[in-house]
């Protein structure tokens, strides 16, 4: 996919896409390195979509060389060469639009959110390539910013709006070994939510709306971050900060922000998250709503949210091996992150809700968040460079082997089953040669490949699996017996959700990994009102919808009648990924014929039978616009 993807988005970039608005990201750097004249173009933030193509063009050159691509990305590190101004600052808004007014709006300026973004470009392709041009250009821009903001006299005592550059300066620290650069990430993480809150004074605060919603929860910075406890505010903002907290907790042991972080991930992923690994509901301030209050219709769900919580899952199992955060990577990657990338890659939702009626979408004043679409871009264009920086980077979050820091667990965790390659030992020489189809099987095997070495390796058992084996050399080891849900009795055998092997491995040991994977029917607490009386269908990890093209309309009328007669058909058709399965079940549904002209009566609707069809929610909205829902009604 990043094939496609990573070519379309540097187009648009380009603003060489016929029929889409400008995106001006380019041209705005074409500008301010002087090489073209005109005015500024696009949200202040315009930059940070440049940073993040960059760093998927960087993973993608990791799997595959390719020299245009290679060039395409010299070709913007000269320009940004250009751009930078002598004392190191790079930013193309406050350059060309706004000169003078450098860091004077923090709250909703992003200058250090498109300057972490950029960070993470630069140490993506200096990673990838060797090449350190633009890494020293960025480090120049980060020294501007050390000397400027911190607690010192005549310093900035702030920190970004945007959380982003904390995770940035983490990548850089690692990269180059440099404590300057954790210190100065650490400030920042410390720094937030200390009072009285710089916030408050600066002139962005609030932005336009200046009401209850902007305040200081909407930053997380209405109390020091070691003591929050539950996830408020802009959801974007919550978990890229989140992230950087479990950066910096794994990297100093720190027990306080562990803390506070076990706190927030049980709020958010308790109370507060989509069924499809969505978070955010309210749509004003894009930000977390009350516990329990999920809506479907309305939700916000921004694609970068998710991608936000797999950041954060996968920094939280770097700290502590428990697969409970492996799962919710699973089950954001697989539903509501990917939902935003259409199949062909060139058309993108900014937001995910978890049901579709067109016309309502179209019309209600309260709905004009939501798309009916994907469409090709976005004015506010976060979330396609961001799938793609994900997609491309998605290796990075299958399997992790810990070494080198005393705070984090040992041995090779499994956490995500994708066929390729694993490989570990201090140059890689050691590994598994994995294949299987998870998604479509639930089977996949691990080949040892190498020298004989003792290694413990553990595999993630996934929550929403009873039925599961573990054959090593064709015997079996370890398995769970339930029917459903997880074996409990099994789960006490595991570490943390994780069953280990560990031994002498040699040239040719075999570990098979089988799950059982079938339909089964999901339901919500009762306290989120809007899935009350209604179920949701998954199969493995993949969260299932109905679609009108399937369907019909009014899906609303469809009652499910249990888990009898369900079959599954393989969808070859255009419109869905490849062997995806689609999932035909008997069902009833309500005959609004029959009703005529009534709007109420005293007498329950008469029913028919049907066969309803369901497909990965992920998928939806490939064939053309139309209802879709999750939660469907049950009895
Ligand atoms: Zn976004």
């Amino acid at each position: 996919m990043c094939g496609e993807i990573i070519p379309y988005q540097y187009k648009v970039l380009n603003d060489e896409v016929e029929g889409i608005p400008p995106s001006h990201a380019i041209g705005n750097f074409q500008l301010a390195a002087g090489e073209e004249e005109g005015i500024y173009g696009g949200m202040l933030f315009q930059d940070s979509d440049v940073g993040k193509w960059i760093e998927a063009a960087s993973y993608a050159l990791d799997w595959e060389k390719n020299p245009l691509l290679e060039e395409q990305i010299d070709g913007l590190v000269c320009l940004m060469k250009k751009a930078q101004g002598e004392d190191g600052y790079l930013n193309t808004y406050y350059t060309c639009k706004k000169p003078g007014e450098r860091f004077t709006n923090i709250a909703h300026g992003h200058e250090l959110y498109c300057a972490g973004h950029l960070l993470e470009g630069a140490v993506a392709y200096a990673k990838v390539t060797g090449k350190e041009e633009f890494l020293h250009i960025m480090i120049k821009y980060i020294e501007l910013l050390r000397e400027k903001i911190g607690a010192g006299q005549g310093q900035m005592r702030i920190y970004p709006g945007h959380p982003e550059l904390e995770m940035a300066l983490y990548k850089l620290y690692q990269y180059t070994k440099e404590e300057k650069y954790l210190d100065f990430m650490e400030y920042f993480i410390k720094e937030r939510g200390s009072q009285p809150s710089f916030l408050e004074k600066d002139s962005g605060f609030g932005e336009q709306f200046k009401d209850k919603w902007f305040g200081l929860t909407y930053h997380q910075a209405h109390r020091p971050v070691a003591e929050q406890r539950e996830a408020v505010g802009h959801a974007v903002r919550a978990m890229y900060l989140y992230a950087a907290m479990a950066d910096l907790a794994g990297e100093k042991g720190d027990e306080q922000l562990k803390q506070s972080l076990r706190a927030l991930w049980d709020d958010v992923t308790g109370k507060k998250m989509y069924l499809t690994g969505a978070v955010g509901s309210e749509a004003h301030g894009e930000s977390f709503g009350t516990a329990y209050d999920l809506p479907n219709d309305r939700a916000y769900a921004e694609t970068c949210a998710s991608i936000g919580l797999i950041f954060w899952a996968k920094r939280m199992l770097r700290l502590e091996k428990d697969s409970r955060y492996g799962d919710v990577l699973e089950q954001a990657l697989y539903n509501g992150a990917i939902s935003g990338i259409s199949e062909d890659g060139k058309k993108y939702f900014y937001v995910n809700p978890l049901m579709m009626l067109p016309e309502e979408a179209e019309a209600r004043y309260d709905l004009q968040h939501v798309s009916k679409e994907r469409t090709s871009w976005f004015g506010c264009a976060c979330c396609p460079p961001n799938v793609a920086r994900l997609i491309a980077s998605l290796k990075d979050y299958i399997y992790e082997d810990n070494e080198g820091n005393e705070n984090l667990e040992k041995g090779l965790y499994i956490h995500l089953y994708v066929e390729g390659e694993m490989r570990f030992g201090r140059n890689g020489e050691s590994g598994f040669a994995v294949e299987g189809d998870y998604i479509k099987n639930g089977r996949i095997r691990y080949t040892y490949k190498g020298k004989t070495a003792e290694k413990a390796i553990y595999f993630r058992i996934p929550s929403w699996c009873g039925r599961w084996e573990i054959r090593l050399n064709d015997e079996r080891i370890m398995g769970g017996e339930a029917d459903g849900e997880r074996d409990e009795e099994a789960a006490k055998r595991l570490k943390k959700g994780y069953a280990a092997i560990n031994r002498q491995w040699q040239e040719g040991d075999t570990v098979d990994v089988a799950f059982e994977i079938k339909p089964r029917l999901v339901f919500a607490n009762p306290k989120v009102w809007a899935d009350a009386g209604r179920c949701a269908l998954m199969r493995g990890p993949v969260v299932y919808c109905l679609e009108e093209k399937d369907n019909g309309k009014n899906l609303n009328a469809i009652v499910v009648k249990g888990k009898e007669g369900w079959t599954l058909g393989w969808r070859e058709e255009q419109g869905y990924l490849d062997g995806e399965a689609a999932i035909s079940f008997p069902a009833e549904r309500e005959d609004a014929e029959e009703w005529g002209n009534a709007l109420y009566r005293y007498k329950k609707s008469a029913r028919k039978e049907i066969k309803a069809v369901a497909i990965p929610y992920h998928s939806w909205g490939n064939r053309g616009c139309g209802e879709m829902a999750v939660w469907m009604r049950v009895e």
